[in-house]
């Protein structure tokens, strides 16, 4: 009966993989070719046999006994991240109990009319979530569950309302009963009277008209009012996402984070296969730019299984990005090597990441010129006047930007990595999270010197960490004088928007003044107010 199961929930997987949607992001076929891995390991596959056979139990109280050693291997990890893993292992094996208790189940669910409905349950598995969309539900609600869980990721990628971790829900709803579920802020309303159903209909319609609107924008400049045109770029992990960018209406790619070529793999991709992975990059923009950016490894970023190197004390302020790549440059000069062959195929621009001094610079510009070096005795085409450009993402580069932009052809400031510098607090320590603040004034002076530097000499600055993505930050960073904006493919239009919809020139007065405002307090709500 176990085996039996267990083959028929990989096949229950296999053929839900294949109904993905496919300008849907790769890392929904990633998570289900994660949990098929699961399904196959001798932890879920032979363990709970062997249990069968030493204890003499049935099938179910077997994989219990195995899932309760899983998860509390699991419970006892520090890392936030690893331990919200567990989910996903339940939802394996959760799988497997359903179709242990019923052989059928994959038929059944696939098969009940679930159109315009609101599902409620104590928890769903990511698989479930592309079913539910397959059956154009209205929303979900699960009772465990949290925002950084699979399950909701995907929700929020494939469009479906949702809430999670709503205890008691199952036990407060009714089977039947009309619900409120706003996914935006996680309110779940019952019993509605007829004034809420119409204040929510109304907000319904506003989003739907909103969403239209949007869409209008795709093909449409990113102009200010007072006609000041705005570049609008976007991030790029994986080299799969570019397939869904044709609908943002990008203008070119901002930042390309080679690191995640690692991802999954047990060394840097070879200098042929880059090659080929960055060609693939550029197919798919059509002849708009690609930044790619060198090797940002190191720190809560560290993917490279072969790395052997001390765990320093203190990773984010250690061996990380450029350091690593010059102190590595074997592996430098082969991307190196790798991005400047793809130039020839389309525009590319390169960019280092982390740079702190001009000593660094110098370093990586020598051996960009040594892998030019090494392709012409290769007899390698490339394109000799790709652009070169550096992050500002420690205080050290913001403060000596006027002298970066003499020997850059563009700057990008990260401000991930600015403001946790800027304000001495580790980006992923919960602990001092609250003290990360991207409107605290010596990041906004930081961020205008930069763009100011950039005016001055004429060379172009963009913003490609988060703040530029959020459209809070869009008219400060405007009145600020930023004129590149870097950002998440689904955060384009809504950020276009804003745009499209501010006046620079009053916009400069008011952040002039936000700038050099005394009581640091009031600052996020004259923000709100620009
Ligand atoms: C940043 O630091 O803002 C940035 C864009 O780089 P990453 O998030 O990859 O560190
Ligand atoms: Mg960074």
């Amino acid at each position: 009966r176990f085996k039996d199961a267990q083959k028929k929930a990989a096949a229950h997987l296999r053929k839900i993989r294949t109904s993905i949607p496919k300008d849907a992001p790769s890392d929904i076929a990633a998570f289900i070719d994660s949990h098929l891995l699961m399904l196959d390991d001798s932890l879920l596959g032979q363990v709970p046999i062997d249990i069968i056979n030493r204890e003499l139990c049935n099938a179910e109280w077997a994989l219990k006994l195995q899932r309760d050693q899983l998860v509390e291997v699991f419970d006892q990890m520090h890392d936030d991240y690893l331990r919200t893993r567990r989910n996903d292992v339940e939802h394996v094996i959760g799988v497997i109990q359903r179709f242990l208790a019923d052989r059928d189940y994959g038929e059944k669910t696939q098969s009940v009319d679930r159109k315009n409905r609101i599902i409620v349950a104590d928890d769903l598995t990511p698989a479930d979530t592309i079913v539910l969309q397959h059956q154009h539900v209205a929303g979900f609600i699960t009772e465990l569950g949290g925002s950084t869980s699979h399950t909701a990721i995907l929700a929020r990628s494939l469009g479906i309302p949702a809430v999670v971790a709503a205890h008691n829900a199952r036990r407060l709803l009714n089977e039947g009963e009309e619900i409120i579920l706003n996914g935006s802020t996680g309110v779940v309303a019952a019993a509605a009277d007829d004034e809420l159903l119409g204040e929510y209909r109304k907000k319904q319609r506003e989003e739907k008209k909103y969403r239209r609107e949007l869409q209008l924008l795709k093909d449409k400049a990113a102009v200010t009012r007072d006609r000041i045109r705005i570049k609008m770029m976007v991030n790029v992990d994986l080299a799969e996402d570019v397939r869904s960018l044709k609908k943002s209406g990008a203008e070119g790619i901002g930042l390309y984070r080679t690191e995640f070529l690692y991802l999954g793999r047990d060394r840097m991709t070879e200098e042929n296969e880059q090659v080929q992975t960055y060609r693939k990059v550029l197919r798919a923009m059509e002849g708009k730019p690609v930044t790619i950016r060198t090797l940002d490894l190191g720190a809560e970023k560290e993917f490279d299984p072969e790395y052997t190197g001390p765990l320093a004390p203190n990773p984010a302020l250690g061996l990380r990005a450029i350091r690593r790549s010059l102190k590595d440059p074997e592996i430098f000069l082969m991307q190196l090597r790798a991005i400047l062959r793809a130039s020839a195929y389309g525009p590319v621009r390169v960019m280092f990441p982390m740079l702190t001094n001009l000593h660094e610079l110098d370093q990586a510009l020598q051996l960009f010129e040594t892998a030019k070096e090494q392709l012409r005795r290769r007899r390698k085409k490339y394109d000799r006047n790709v652009r070169i450009g550096g992050m500002i993402e420690v205080p050290a580069a913001a403060l000596l930007s006027p002298t970066l932009v003499k020997r850059l052809d563009f700057l990008s400031i990260g401000t991930n990595d600015l403001i946790q510098y800027t304000l001495a607090i580790d980006r992923i320590d919960d602990e001092v999270n609250y003290l990360y603040d991207p409107l605290h004034p010596s990041v906004l002076r930081l961020i205008s010197m930069v763009v100011e530097a950039g005016a001055r000499a004429g060379v172009p600055v963009a913003m490609c960490g988060e703040m530029a993505s959020d459209t809070h930050y869009t008219r400060l960073l405007l009145g600020l004088g930023l004129k590149e904006y870097s950002v998440h493919p689904s955060a384009l239009l809504e950020v276009k928007k804003v745009i499209r919809d501010s006046d620079v020139s009053a916009l400069r007065r008011k952040c002039r003044s936000i700038l050099n405002h005394a009581d640091q307090a009031q600052i996020p709500q004259l923000v709100a107010s620009l």
